[in-house]
């Protein structure tokens, strides 16, 4: 099908944080093919699926790539795995419940996260004790550096907390077409995540059906994260920092009661929206930028936020963690056009 561009785009109702922005050209892919047909420029080109992990501090000065690429194919491998080849522009939650109603098993935790499939492997999705990494078989991508399109195995993608060489080393190298995951035919759940296993006991759900699973986990998420469509926000704004255990010891010994997890390679994670709750920041807001009122990890757009609202309340909350805690917080979504330095 042909390209259309468009110029001089809104970009305001792409993106779930929903800062007002534009972008010279907007041009929607739906074909892999289509590739083959832009049009040259020297214009920067920005890769966005749903807008849900990208914040745009100002207009985008260059082109904007709409990923649309859809479809979805189920490879039998052997009695116990199907490979699942899926379209990177197609809705991460409805691939959830698209493979849970075939009987394919092992994404049962990850159900609800916005946005999608190519958007995946940016930054290993994760939730509720699982990661992308533990179901990803291979990447389809559009390699701008070589101009081919390359097959990468789930080690070429170097994948770790919120992290992969895309958002890294290869930032704006790559262009994701297709996902493929490895997923079970038998269900296994995993049930050791903290609020998970006590939401699960209080239903008296031991050994719940992928279905209950799913549905657990979806109520789990509507009481602690604000819908994008009424509250805009992009999830969780700051990672979870990461230290070695050394530097972490001293600091659970000061603060017991914050929650940390062992990442099981001498390092420890420590929870970011703890740390900003403690400091008294829930509901806390500069003009139409808010911490959310139930979970302190989460920005939200009350309306009619600015940039320069959110980035002043940002550098806030870092100042505050920094002072108090001794660390550098990092934003987890994109702030676009970057890199900025907060803080
Ligand atoms: C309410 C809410 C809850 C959330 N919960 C979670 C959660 O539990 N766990 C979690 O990990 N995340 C969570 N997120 C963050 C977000 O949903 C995920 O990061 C998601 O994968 C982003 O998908 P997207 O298509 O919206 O990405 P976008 O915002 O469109 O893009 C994100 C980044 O990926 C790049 N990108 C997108 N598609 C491609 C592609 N095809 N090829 C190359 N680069 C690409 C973009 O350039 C950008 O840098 C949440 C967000 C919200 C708003």
């Amino acid at each position: 099908m042909a390209l259309a561009i468009r110029h001089d785009a809104d970009l305001s109702a792409l993106s779930t944080f929903r800062l007002p922005a534009r972008a010279r050209e907007l041009i929607e892919l739906t074909a892999p093919e289509q590739l083959a047909d832009l049009p040259d420029s020297d214009l920067p080109v920005l890769i966005l699926g749903g807008g849900s992990n990208t914040v745009f501090l100002d207009d985008w000065p260059g082109r904007i790539l709409l990923n649309r690429i859809a479809g979805l194919h189920v490879e039998r491998l052997d009695a116990d795995h199907s490979l699942v080849h899926v379209g990177a522009g197609e809705s991460w939650h409805q691939l959830v419940l698209r493979c849970m109603s075939q009987g394919l098993h092992g994404l049962e935790n990850l159900v609800l996260i916005p946005g999608s499939v190519g958007a995946a492997p940016i930054q290993n999705i994760g939730a509720y004790g699982i990661e992308l990494s533990d179901v990803l078989e291979a990447v389809t991508a559009w390699d701008w550096q070589r101009r081919e399109t390359v097959a990468l195995s789930t080690a070429d993608c170097r994948l770790s907390y919120r992290d992969s060489r895309f958002k890294s080393s290869d930032h704006d190298r790559f262009l994701i077409l297709s996902v493929c995951l490895r997923l079970s035919h038998h269900f296994e759940p995993k049930i050791g995540y903290d609020s998970l296993a006590a939401e699960l006991g209080k239903r008296h759900l031991a050994s719940p059906s992928p279905r209950q699973l799913a549905a657990t986990v979806m109520r789990l998420r509507r009481h602690r994260l604000p819908d994008p469509a009424r509250l805009p926000n992009a999830g969780s704004f700051f990672k979870n920092p990461v230290l070695p255990r050394e530097l972490a010891e001293p600091l659970l010994e000061e603060f017991p009661r914050m929650p940390h997890w062992p990442m099981g390679d001498g390092r420890v994670k420590l929870a970011a929206g703890w740390m900003i709750e403690r400091l008294g920041f829930r509901g806390y807001r500069i003009g139409d930028a808010g911490v959310y009122q139930h979970h302190a990890l989460v920005l939200v757009n009350h309306g009619q936020a600015t940039p320069g609202q959110l980035l002043d309340l940002v550098e806030h909350i870092c100042k505050a963690v920094d002072d108090e805690y001794g660390i550098a917080l990092e934003p987890e979504p994109c702030l676009t056009p970057g890199p900025l330095l907060i803080y």
